[in-house]
Order: structure tokens, then C-alpha cells, then sequence
């Protein structure tokens, strides 16, 4: 038997057989377990008396005020309904600035007397909680001597439980904020923004006579991902630490067949979705789609779109259960935008859109006032998104992404929407005051006409716009698979209020027709903020010379794209619509260079340490017996054979000088501190020891390779 893990990780997988598949009925064949794990609706109602249910869902449902008088009850139903569940411990769950979650269990217990314990659980447990905020990154926000972080329910997304091997544990989402009320999470400045996005959106809407209306605002977060087998993954250092390889040739096949993408599903990789998806609706989380993506062993979930706020949690929860369910399956979950270097990356779509009373305001309407108000929220987005291009970037930025965007394969790190053939003839024919519509040469009146029928799922959707319209909502496809959505979303939520809040003021201003006056307005609306339109290819050179002269940024890497976070004129749009302040805004900026320069860091230092105690052992010993060898046949005065040992010990000798050489260049970089030559001595390491892996004795080489984490599974 092999000594080396790899080729025993290799045999253990070839061991194991497949399931054969089944006949019976899965677990819960009707669905009854739907939302079992969550403290919704259906629980309000039968665990809190009538009058108290209808107070805290008017709190859910209609975003009224919480009642704090009905705190001690809710609690306590609460509570109840947990322990039922199997709960011991209670938690505020929250998603500090590191980009996951957090959570810090209390158990239920409250001492009574001498050696007796009640359980417990109260409103004011409930309503709020003492973190310390101390080893969460704040980016500034709080000094070191006042250290205590605070979390406030959000009752609006609901309670729910988290089961482990022993028990289970109700959990209940957060925000998270320091002493003096400064957000230190993702949640905090979402929900100020999806606040500042109503109010826009109801001052525009009396303009079209309807000034009350109920506003929500979704997102459908497509999650993509990567599985490989553990047996694989306990024996990469770089993907435990980083989350991606920093080496790894290329394997002779890996893409290019294009054969992964929409493949029939291995039952062992069907087994782990089945699994993940019953606990995801268990958790009230509508996981709809499941297919293989574009790279081998990647794949990706899709849930049915909500509301964004719970949306934002339930994607949180995805990538937790995905990596939990993983581990139970054999399988690591690589989350990572780019585990695989020459494969495509994994991205995070967040399908937006904006609905008014029920009725989905992306969506072409069937009438004249419908299509008015769609054709002017969708001129107010393409505004919103061509003024601050730069801040929906900067959310996008990462360590991670860096080497996804723009790669080939994501949508560049350039920002431009794409509307497809109809719709931007549409915006054309507004444009130029001519109609492009086929029939007849009328010009088409806002207000007055309605739309010609814009197809639905437009087969020439662009899969290399970064901002994509697709019929009913807007796709940012820019967003990295390992990030938070709420970032992004909330910088979306913002621009777009403020944009329609301009709309608003210029419709103010303007006396006479009202229709005469919005068409007027969106021509010149469309007239200034067209260049960030694009329909063509977003992956071709020309697009980035076109794009520069047309004056949209390019920011190619982390710390040029979170720049625009110090501009004062974005601090400006960010206070003015309360969602950061100048302060939170700063430690955003903060906490993503110091994020960044960690990450890179970290792996460089992965890097070196894998290259000088495992690869290069390897490389010494193997060159050391050919030349032993070489010199052994050359006593022996043998005549053939020693040209062949002479060229591959010639080559893996000048593989190992070159190996030292790099290190040694790597460990100066990491000494000296600079990111760009951090990454630049990493990439360099990496040809070598990829070259060596070629090189090298395949029953030796102690990395598991491409080849083999990317196929057998
Ligand atoms: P594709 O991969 O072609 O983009 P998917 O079906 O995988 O499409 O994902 C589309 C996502 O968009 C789903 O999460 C879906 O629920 C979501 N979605 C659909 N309509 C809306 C909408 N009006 N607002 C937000 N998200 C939506
Ligand atoms: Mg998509």
C-alpha cells in the first residue's frame, strides 16, 4: 500500500459505492415540514394569545413600530415552542463585518435554590443583547476601551432553530450596533436602506396618484459553489486556510468540453442536495433550482426570490448549511470566488427588483400608467447606476473576487447594464423622440401608449453584463459566492432612492402635462446616463477601450475599487439618505483594506510554507537519487540510460534552484509587506512548483491535484 494520503484518499473514493437509487417516498413527501424550524406565522399564531399575534405580525408583515409591552410574551411563546424543538440554548445571531455570521449561545438554564433550575427566557433577553464587540472588526468605529457591541432583535426576520447532534438551538436574527448606536454589521445599513427605498419610492408613486402604497423590495441570491472530497481537502494547508489552491497545474481536461454544465447530477453529489434542501425548508428557506455549473465539481442553488432583508438571511444560512452538510457527506464545500486557478469562479447573482402594492414595478405593465411608472423606475435605476458604478464595485471588492472579475469568465470589473434588443430599442425610440416600433412611425407617448410586448426570457441574455435587465429584475451578476449580499444590495437600495428622489424633485418642478413632462424627463434622463448601457460583448478588449472613453471606471483590483468609499461626495449620498454614517462609511473602507491585505498575506505565507516543507522535499530526495543514480551508472560505465537520467536530473536540479530562488523572493516580499509584490512572488512560486508537479514522481507529489479533486468525486 502507498504511503502517500493522496493516492490512499484516491483508492478510498474508488472503494466506495454509489447508492442504488430508491423507490420510496422521500422523508416528507407533502410538504408538512415545511418552515418547521422557524417561529413564523402558523407558530405566532398558536403559541401567542390573539391580541399579542396580531400586534407582533403587524411588526413582521406591515413593518408597524414594535409594541415592547408584548416582548415578555412573545419570549415566552417563543420559548415554548423551542424547548418543544429540542432547544437548550438561545442565541442572537448577527452578521458582524467579517462577512459571516455570529452567534453566542446562553442556554435557557436559571438556577432556582439549591441545586433546582427552571428554564427561562425573557423579553429583555429577547429584545436585546450584550456582545463584546471587541474582536469584531469595526474598522475604527469603536475604541478600544469601550469594547461592548449591543444586538437588537429584527423581528422581521423570523426566529428559527438550528439543530445539531445533541439538541438544537433557537436562533434570533440581529442587528448589531456599538455603544454609541454605529452599525458594526451587514443588517444595520440594509434595512436603513430598504427604509430610504420606500419612502423614495411612495414620493415618486403620488406623482402617479398613488401615494400609499405598501413597497417591497426582493432578492432571489443564486449561490454557486464547489464539492470536493475531504480526503482531498485535509491535505491542501492552502484550501483549509484560504479557501483556494495557491497551486495546482492545469489538468489535461478540465473545462473545455464543455460537459459539467446542466450534466445529469452523481447520485453522491444528489444525495448531499437532497439533504440540503430538507433542511433548508425545514428552515422556511424555498430552495428551488439545483444543477451543475459551468466547471467540473461546481454547481449552484437557486431559491424562489423574497424579500430582501430575509432573503439576505436565508442566503447566509445556504452557505452555512451547504458547508455543515458538506462535511457530513464526505464533501468539503469551497465557497471561495476562485478555489481552482483556470476554471471558472463562483459568483453570487442577486436578482433585484421592486414591488408596489403586490405588483412588480421591472416588470412591463399592460397598461399606459403601468408602463409610465416602469419605464421611469427602470430610467431611475439605469441613472442610479451609471452615477455610482463605482460604489456598486466597491461592495463587490475582495481578496477573493479579485480573481473572478474580469477573468474571462465573470463579468468584468467595469460596470454596465444590459437591457437586450426590445427594451433598448424602447429606450431609443424615447431617446431620439422617434418610435422604433414596427408598426407605424408614431412616436411612442409615456403615459399615453403602451409598450410593444417585450419578450420575457430574451434568448440573447447576456451572460457577460455585470448588470443584466431580465425581464422582470434586474441580475448583478458582480457579487463574489462567498460574500454578503446585504452590501451590495444596500448600496443598490440607496443610489436607486436617491435617483428616484431626483426623478421626483424634476417632476416637482415642472407645471403643465404631467405624461408630456415625464417624457421629456426620461429623454433626458436617458440622454445623460446611456453610456453606461451596453449591449455587446463584456468580455472583449475593445469594450475596456470603449468603456474608458465613454468615462465608466475600471477598477481592476480590491484596493482601487473600494476607493470610491472615501469619496466625500458618496459619503454625502449615504448620510443623506441615513443609511451610513461618514464615520460607518470609513470603517467600511477599514475593514475591507485590512480584509484584503490579511488575505493576501495569509496566502502567501500558505504558499511558502507548502513549497519549502512539502514540495520541496519531494523535488531534493527525487533529485538526489536520480544524481546518486547518474553517478552510480557512471562508474559502471553504462552506456545507455545516463543521457535520459543526465536530462531529467538537469531538470529537476535547475526546478529545485528555481524553487529556492522563489521562496526565498516570497519570504522578502512577505517581509516586507506589499501587497503587489506579495502577489507577484506568489505568482511566480506557483509556475515553478506547478512545473515541478509535472515533473515529479506521481506517487510522491503530496499535494492532490486538479485533476483529481476536480473529477473524482
Ligand atoms: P438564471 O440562472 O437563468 O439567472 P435562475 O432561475 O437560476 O435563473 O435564478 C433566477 C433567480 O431570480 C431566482 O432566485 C428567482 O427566484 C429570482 N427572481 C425571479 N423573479 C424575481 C423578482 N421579481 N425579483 C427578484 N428575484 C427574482
Ligand atoms: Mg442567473
Amino acid at each position: 500500500m502507498s504511503k502517500n494520503n493522496r493516492i490512499h484518499a484516491i483508492n478510498s473514493i474508488a472503494e466506495r459505492l454509489p447508492d442504488a437509487p430508491s423507490a420510496a417516498l422521500p422523508a416528507d413527501s407533502s410538504m408538512s415540514s415545511y418552515g418547521e424550524d422557524v417561529f413564523g406565522e402558523k407558530e405566532i399564531r398558536a403559541f401567542l394569545p390573539k391580541a399579542t399575534a396580531a400586534k407582533l405580525l403587524a411588526t413582521v408583515n406591515e413593518g408597524k413600530p414594535l409594541d415592547p409591552s408584548i416582548a415578555d410574551d412573545v419570549a415566552h411563546a417563543m420559548k415554548d415552542w423551542a424547548l418543544a424543538k429540542g432547544a437548550t440554548h438561545f442565541t442572537h445571531w448577527f452578521q458582524p463585518l467579517t462577512g459571516g455570521t455570529a452567534e453566542k449561545h446562553d442556554s435557557f438554564v436559571e438556577p432556582r435554590g439549591t441545586a433546582q433550575a427552571v428554564q427561562a427566557f425573557s423579553g429583555k433577553n429577547l429584545i436585546g443583547g450584550e456582545a463584546d464587540a471587541s474582536s469584531f472588526p469595526s474598522g475604527g468605529l469603536r475604541s478600544t476601551f469601550e469594547a461592548r457591541g449591543y444586538t437588537a432583535w429584527d423581528p422581521t426576520s423570523p426566529a428559527f432553530i438550528k439543530r445539531h447532534a445533541n439538541g438544537a438551538t433557537l436562533c434570533i436574527p440581529t442587528a448589531f450596533c456599538s455603544y454609541r448606536g454605529e452599525a458594526l454589521d451587514s443588517k444595520t445599513p440594509l434595512l436603513r436602506s430598504v427604509q430610504a427605498l420606500k419612502k423614495a419610492l411612495r414620493r415618486l408613486m403620488a406623482h402617479f396618484g398613488q401615494p400609499d402604497g405598501r413597497v417591497s423590495v426582493t432578492l432571489g441570491a443564486e449561490q454557486e459553489y464547489f464539492l470536493v472530497d475531504r480526503g482531498f481537502y485535509m491535505q491542501r494547508p492552502d484550501l483549509l486556510q484560504t479557501g483556494r489552491t495557491v497551486f495546482g497545474a492545469a489538468p489535461a481536461k478540465h473545462q473545455q468540453l464543455e460537459d459539467h454544465y446542466y450534466g445529469a447530477i452523481r447520485p453522491r453529489v444528489l444525495k448531499f442536495m437532497t439533504e440540503v434542501e430538507d433542511i433548508l425548508w425545514k428552515l422556511g428557506i424555498p430552495a428551488k433550482t439545483r444543477h451543475n455549473e459551468v466547471a467540473p465539481a461546481q454547481f449552484e442553488l437557486a431559491p424562489v426570490f423574497e424579500d430582501l432583508n430575509l432573503a439576505v438571511d436565508h442566503n447566509m444560512l445556504v452557505m452555512e448549511v451547504l458547508r455543515q452538510t458538506a462535511e457530513r457527506h464526505g464533501f468539503e464545500c469551497l465557497l471561495h470566488e476562485k478555489p481552482f486557478e483556470g476554471v471558472n469562479g463562483s459568483g453570487k447573482h442577486c436578482n433585484w427588483s421592486i414591488a408596489y402594492n403586490g405588483r412588480n414595478l421591472l416588470e412591463p405593465g399592460s397598461n399606459p400608467k403601468e408602463n409610465a411608472i416602469f419605464l421611469t423606475v427602470l430610467s431611475a435605476v439605469i441613472r442610479a447606476v451609471d452615477k455610482h458604478s463605482d460604489l456598486l464595485r466597491a461592495m463587490t471588492a475582495g481578496a477573493g473576487n479579485d480573481h473572478r472579475l474580469g477573468a474571462n469568465e465573470a463579468p468584468p470589473a467595469i460596470i454596465s447594464i444590459f437591457l437586450g434588443d426590445e427594451l433598448s430599442a424602447v429606450m431609443k425610440s424615447i431617446e431620439t423622440g422617434t418610435s422604433a416600433r414596427a408598426e407605424g412611425r408614431t412616436k411612442l407617448k409615456i403615459g399615453v401608449d403602451t409598450l410593444p410586448p417585450l419578450p420575457r426570457d430574451t434568448t440573447d441574455r447576456n451572460r457577460t453584463s455585470p448588470f443584466a435587465f431580465t425581464g422582470n429584475k434586474f441580475e448583478f451578476r458582480a457579487p463574489g459566492s462567498s460574500q454578503n449580499c446585504a452590501m451590495n444590495q444596500m448600496v443598490l437600495n440607496t443610489i436607486v432612492a436617491e435617483s428616484l428622489d431626483a426623478v421626483s424633485d424634476k417632476l416637482d418642478a415642472m407645471d403643465g402635462d404631467f405624461n408630456a413632462n415625464l417624457q421629456k424627463l426620461l429623454q433626458r434622463l436617458i440622454r445623460a446616463h446611456k453610456r453606461v448601457l451596453f449591449s455587446g460583448d463584456g468580455y472583449s478588449e475593445n469594450w475596456a477601450k470603449e468603456a474608458a472613453r465613454r468615462g465608466l471606471p475600471n477598477l481592476p483590483d480590491t484596493p482601487s475599487a473600494i476607493q470610491p468609499l472615501r469619496d466625500p461626495a458618496n459619503q454625502k449620498v449615504f448620510a443623506a439618505y441615513g443609511v451610513l454614517t461618514e464615520g460607518e462609511l470609513a470603517s467600511r473602507y477599514e475593514i475591507a483594506l485590512e480584509d484584503y491585505h490579511r488575505r493576501i498575506r495569509i496566502e502567501g505565507s500558505v504558499a511558502l510554507d507548502i513549497a519549502r516543507s512539502m514540495v520541496r522535499p519531494v523535488v531534493a530526495d527525487e533529485f538526489s537519487k536520480l544524481a546518486t543514480a547518474l553517478s552510480m551508472a557512471k562508474k559502471d560505465g553504462l552506456k545507455t540510460g545516463t543521457s535520459g537520467l543526465k536530462a531529467l536530473s538537469v531538470r529537476l536540479g535547475a526546478g529545485l534552484d528555481d524553487l529556492h530562488v522563489k521562496c526565498e523572493r516570497l519570504d522578502k516580499a512577505l517581509a516586507k509587506g506589499g501587497h503587489e509584490e506579495q502577489i507577484a512572488a506568489m505568482d511566480d512560486l506557483r509556475r515553478t512548483v506547478d512545473a515541478l508537479e509535472h515533473l515529479v514522481d506521481d506517487a510522491r507529489w503530496p499535494l492532490p491535484k486538479y485533476r483529481e479533486m476536480l473529477f473524482i468525486y
